[in-house]
């Protein structure tokens, strides 16, 4: 197939996961929404059930979700909420709603709350101290219940056969995003940051084994065009979600290419394989996500040394990319607190960056632009 082809697929799956929410009920599938961050969706697929990533929308305002939530819960949250009041995720059959931040935390209670008997609301807390035996056991505890939810979703018991073998597939298609990554920066004047954006978006809304067959297939092709001379700048951009396209678009036109990310709905959701074939695949589950690191919403106990700052600087460094460009939500408590650590270990490695306050209910970019523009120029004198 070719690159274009496999490119526009990619496309459409990113921009209608309504659409794929509809076809998955059509062929007779139960699908479960997943909010962020870190949910073992290996057990949703071993429960062959198909989990859809929930991370806001760049084309709905917050209107009823305002019943249910303060005003200063990010949109991500916000908007999550709005989908599932405004008809457009009815279909779900369930979801899981994460407690990792302070905003996650009292919303999964608005999901509770606002959803009633409409679909069942399964709650997830992971526990921040999760490397001590006491942490994997709280894990396990925690998934077992989720596991235990889903069952009753499926109809069936979800085996830790069943497991291993999700564990696998997670496994393949984590590697390929990976292997994906690394192409993108490799083949910049194809992959553009828009294209990128949406293979790697994609992904939330596909059953990870045609993900992977798709992406394999694109990843392929890649590998057989010569390296491109890339004339403009590179970035690695960073914070939780950037996928709005007209946002993207403002690199596109500056000539700016996205060599790695430091983004949680991108590459730091891809980061970590589980242990294939353990005795106990949900302790494989537990480490795995005990391993977890560099992580702005995850606890360091070695946080003053700044390590997630300097894995940062070093991402820019051994990508060759010139720059940093951040993300910030609105509103986001964790993000806000890491960025005076992070500015600090760019600033001691010598490397630009520019921060852009983002939220999801912006439609007008022009401030964005000029700003991206601006660093673009800063960044080709500095080659
Ligand atoms: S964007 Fe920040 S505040 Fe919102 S859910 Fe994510 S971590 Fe929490």
């Amino acid at each position: 197939m070719s690159i274009q082809v496999l490119l526009d697929e990619f496309k459409a799956v990113a921009s209608s996961p309504k659409q794929q929410l509809d076809n998955f009920k059509a062929q007779g599938k139960k699908v479960i929404g997943v909010l962020p961050y870190y949910a073992p969706e290996e057990l949703v697929y071993a429960a062959g059930l198909v989990p859809m990533g929930m991370w806001g929308s760049n084309t709905k305002n917050i209107s009823r979700a305002k019943e249910y939530c303060a005003t200063f819960y990010c949109t991500i949250a916000q908007l999550a909420l709005e989908m599932l009041l405004d008809g457009t995720m009815d279909q779900l059959d369930g979801i899981i709603t994460p407690t990792i931040c302070d905003t996650l935390r009292p919303m999964s209670q608005n999901y509770r709350v606002s959803m009633g008997d409409k679909m069942p609301v399964i709650f997830l807390a992971h526990p921040q101290n999760r490397f001590a035996p006491w942490g994997l056991q709280f894990t396990i505890d925690q998934y077992t219940s989720v596991k235990t939810e889903l069952e009753k979703i499926a109809g069936k018991e979800i085996t830790n056969d069943d497991i291993n073998n999700a564990i696998k597939v997670y496994n393949k298609s984590r590697a390929v995003r990976r292997e994906f990554v690394k192409l993108a920066n490799d083949h910049c004047d194809i992959i553009k940051p828009t294209i990128r954006s949406a293979v790697l978006k994609a992904a939330w809304f596909m059953l990870k084994d045609e993900y992977t067959e798709k992406l394999e297939a694109l990843n392929a092709e890649l590998k057989a065009l010569p390296v491109c001379d890339w004339q403009g700048t590179k970035v690695v951009t960073s914070g939780i979600i950037c996928d709005n396209p007209a946002l993207l678009a403002a690199f596109e036109e500056n000539n700016v290419a996205i060599a790695a990310d430091d983004v949680a709905h991108e590459s730091r959701a891809f980061l970590w394989d589980a242990a294939e074939d353990e005795a106990d695949a949900m302790m494989a589950l537990a480490k795995q996500f005990a391993a977890i690191d560099y992580e702005v919403l995850l606890y360091d106990p070695k946080s003053a040394e700044n390590r997630r700052g300097e894995f940062v600087a070093n991402m820019v460094k051994e990508s060759g990319a010139q720059g940093l460009v951040l993300f910030m939500q609105q509103f986001c408590d964790p993000e806000e607190m890491e960025y005076p650590y992070l500015k600090k270990a760019l600033d001691d490695a010598g490397i630009p960056h520019i921060k852009l306050g983002i939220d999801q209910q912006m439609r007008d970019f022009g401030q964005a632009r000029t700003a991206i523009q601006a660093f673009a120029d800063v960044l080709e004198l500095n080659k």
